[in-house]
């Protein structure tokens, strides 16, 4: 009885999610290509599909590039900057006023809990405003060359942007890179990820529904090694911003290099959290499950190392096995505090991990298998996991798994902390709990990460710059400091008669 009711919930939710996309979207139009193959679209959650997005190809990248390249040439590069920027503010209000279709549409999609899918609207609708107020800012300076000379620099767009998005945040990822490229006057070809392309296609509609020039964002779906290729590949395409893993970084990279393209990588992570002996438990406790569990975990920032000093480890770890316990998991439209993983595949790799760890000898004090929510048997779900007195060699204190796991180890001081924490060719994300602002201080001196929290991990948002050190990717988004990408510094030097 109870199964059939949650079946026509999700029933009705799909209906309610509207007509999903099914065509590649390019200078302005709906593009339905019958050679194309598709790529389905399935609901985490249920493991059901909900519809199909095209597998856009070389030509079709094509066609985008020539379209955003057009675009470039007409009206947008030229407009008024203040006009600019309020079209951008118009995009961020269509994408608030749009929130419960697009929340839905990205739940069934991604299988994030329903809550979590409307805070990203609200995120992705923030960066569209947040940039919209810098387009008339970007100014440019005057040097002082004598008094033969004048010399001024002005910020010039770089032309055709490429942006490669991955799954876990679609809607934050699109905006991040999609606003500040705009608002310094660049066009855009999109090519989202092939697990979560609806809300990419949905988001374009409604930025020409409110003025944005045809041309100026295309959106292709389509698979990596195909569509993504072709588009870093490009020679008309002047930067590439890529977030992903970092095998794939280190491809676009190359295939950008070809054309000597700029790139933004925002990579991957495996960010090291420090709770020293004398941390208020009661805030740390919270904050660790919020940082790694969050979105199942699936945060290229989770604090997934967990380097807690030897005299509070027992206490933590009994405080952490409770809490995590009490964390519940279900289907996106249910809300729960954990929703399935993105994929199949996604959970074959994240229970691989955890499999393999066991058979090594980790104990797991929660977790640790896949479970199958009633009703929901055919979804990917995997529960939030906390593995003991994990070695620091081991692949679990290393690689990045992207799921919900935490892997506890053991430190005698912050010392050895900050020694172990920098031993990774990651350099994401740190956090810290003391309530001594000496030694939190002294390890954000010394840990090698892009970002660095004290007392409370995560939350920063979108004016604050973010990015990695080492392998985990070059470059800054987020903040005023992401603009930098997106235009070129001409300078004009004038020698007077
Ligand atoms: P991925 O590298 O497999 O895919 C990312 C994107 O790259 C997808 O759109 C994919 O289609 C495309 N792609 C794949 N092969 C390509 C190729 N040869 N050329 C061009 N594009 C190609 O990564 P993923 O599995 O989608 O995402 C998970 C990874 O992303 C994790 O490592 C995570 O840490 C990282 N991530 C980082 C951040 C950040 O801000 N640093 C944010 C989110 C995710």
């Amino acid at each position: 009885m109870r199964q059939r009711s949650k079946e026509e919930q999700w029933h009705q939710a799909v209906e309610n999610a509207g007509q999903l996309p099914d065509y590649l979207y390019i200078n302005g139009e709906r593009v339905y290509d019958s050679s194309l193959q598709s790529i389905e679209s399935v609901d985490p959650g249920s493991g059901r599909s909900i519809g199909a997005v095209p597998a856009g190809n070389r030509q079709s990248i094509e066609a985008a590039v020539v379209a955003a390249r057009s675009a470039l040439q007409g009206p947008w590069r030229d407009l008024p900057p203040r006009e600019r920027g309020q079209l951008l503010w118009r995009v961020g209000e269509a994408i608030r006023a749009d929130k419960a279709r697009l929340a839905l549409v990205e739940t069934l999609d991604n299988g994030k809990p329903l809550k979590d899918a409307e805070v990203c609207v609200e995120r992705c609708a923030d960066y569209f405003c947040y940039y919209a107020g810098m387009a008339d800012k970007l100014e440019g300076s005057s040097v002082p060359l004598g008094a033969g000379k004048v010399c001024f620099t002005e910020h010039v767009p770089i032309g055709v942007t490429g942006h490669i998005i991955p799954w876990n945040v679609p809607l934050n990822m699109i905006a991040r890179g999609l606003a500040p490229a705009l608002t310094c006057g660049n066009t855009a070809v999109v090519k989202p990820a092939e697990d979560t392309s609806m809300t990419a296609l949905l988001v374009v509609e409604l930025m020409e529904k409110v003025g944005i020039p045809p041309g100026v964002v295309n959106v292709v779906s389509g698979y990596g090694h195909e569509a993504g290729q072709a588009l870093a590949e490009h020679p008309d395409v002047h930067h590439v911003t890529f977030t992903g893993s970092v095998a794939t970084g280190k491809t676009v990279m190359s295939a950008a290099a070809q054309h000597i393209a700029s790139v933004s990588l925002e990579l991957g992570g495996k960010s090291p959290h420090i709770i020293l002996d004398d941390a208020d438990l009661d805030r740390a406790v919270p904050d660790i499950v919020r940082a790694v569990f969050a979105n199942s975990g699936q945060i290229c920032s989770a604090g997934t190392r967990l380097l807690v000093q030897k005299g509070i480890y027992n206490e933590l770890l009994d405080r952490l096995t409770q809490a995590s316990s009490k964390l519940t998991l279900g289907h996106g439209l249910d809300n729960k505090d954990l929703g399935p993983l993105v994929s199949a595949k996604q959970l074959d790799t994240v229970n691989g991990f955890a499999t393999r760890a066991e058979a090594r000898g980790i104990k797991f004090v929660s977790g640790g298998q896949p479970v199958h929510p009633e009703g929901f048997e055919q979804g990917f779900y995997f529960p939030p996991s906390i593995a003991m007195d994990v070695p620091v060699d081991d692949e679990l204190a290393n690689d990045e798994v992207f799921g919900p796991i935490l892997s506890v180890i053991s430190v005698d001081d912050l010392e050895e902390a900050i020694t172990i924490g920098n031993n990774s060719d990651y350099g994401l994300a740190a956090g810290i709990h003391t309530r001594d602002i000496n030694r939190a201080l002294k390890f954000a001196r010394g840990i090698d990460a892009g970002q660095v929290y004290i007392n409370g991990y995560h939350g920063a948002g979108d004016t604050v710059p973010f990015g990695g050190f080492k392998h985990s990717g070059i470059g800054r988004e987020k903040g005023l400091a992401a603009l930098n990408a997106y235009y070129e510094i001409k300078s004009v030097v004038v020698t007077l008669c």
